[in-house]
């Protein structure tokens, strides 16, 4: 089972008890997997179930596969966490971010331009650099056998980050000149605090200003330590602690 293909779906490419693949999926089992007819797949559908299914058509353009069992997916952390990274200077880091936090279970990622990210993205550069990132977390949501696919999302301002307070239990800014530590932080939340979501500054850190004004909206300052991370490990750092502390 280990080495069977695993593909991400939406619900909407199930029909019945028949599965078709998208494109871009239907030519990466075709013509770089080279899977045949009557060979099984994995289909992880993102609502946390996961169907075994025998490939019925494999053509250039169609991959259809019949669904023979189905069972949810127990993978998912309980904690939710979504990642805002300030976009970093190089893109490259960012999908670092995006791939292995996927790995290590984020629940999402929200990318925004910090006060000091020397890169700036705008225009129809954006739509492909969604298309592509959300690309990244589905190749690595596949490969790590998640239940459900990390979110993407870009928010052109640091402030529509925190617009989005309601939907989280805390949020918590990762800040090198924290006093306390995000172990502590997290024992003083409440028990069901399961939704949060962890700011990450870009390579020149958050700017004063910025801070306060995160600080203004209830947003918790934590430190990961005493060592200053790079922005691209820091994510991961972060994930790895509160998921630790809470699973
Ligand atoms: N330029 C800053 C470091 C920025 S590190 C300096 O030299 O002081 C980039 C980002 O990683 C920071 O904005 C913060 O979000 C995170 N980070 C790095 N080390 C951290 C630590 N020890 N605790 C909390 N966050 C950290």
């Amino acid at each position: 089972m280990s080495s069977t293909p695993r593909f991400f779906v939406t619900t909407d490419a199930l029909q019945g008890d028949l599965v078709t693949l998208p494109r871009e999926d239907a030519h990466h089992a075709r013509s770089v997997l080279r899977l045949r007819a009557g060979e099984a797949i994995v289909v992880h559908d993102g609502t946390g179930m996961a169907h075994t299914a025998a490939l019925v058509e494999v053509t250039a353009t169609q991959v259809t596969a019949r669904l023979v069992a189905s069972e949810p997916v127990q993978t998912e952390p309980r904690t939710h966490v979504v990642v805002a990274q300030a976009l970093p200077k190089n893109a490259d880091k960012l999908e670092q971010v995006l791939q292995h936090g996927t790995e290590a279970g984020a629940a999402g990622f929200a990318v925004f331009p910090a006060a000091r990210s020397v890169a700036r993205l705008d225009g129809d550069k954006i739509d492909k650099r969604m298309d592509r990132w959300r690309g990244i977390v589905k190749g690595a949501a596949e490969q790590s056998r998640r239940g459900v696919l990390p979110d993407v999302s870009w928010h052109p301002a640091s402030r529509e980050l925190l617009a989005r307070a309601a939907d989280f239990d805390a949020i918590l800014v990762f800040h090198e000149g924290a006093t306390g530590s995000l172990r502590d932080t997290l024992a003083l939340l409440p028990p069901g605090a399961a939704r949060l979501m962890v700011l990450v500054g870009p390579e020149g850190g958050f700017a004063d200003a910025e801070v306060a004004g995160f600080e203004a909206t209830g947003a918790i300052l934590v430190s990961l330590g005493p060592r200053v991370l790079r922005t691209e490990t820091a994510a991961l750092v972060g994930l790895a602690q509160i998921l630790f502390a809470r699973e």
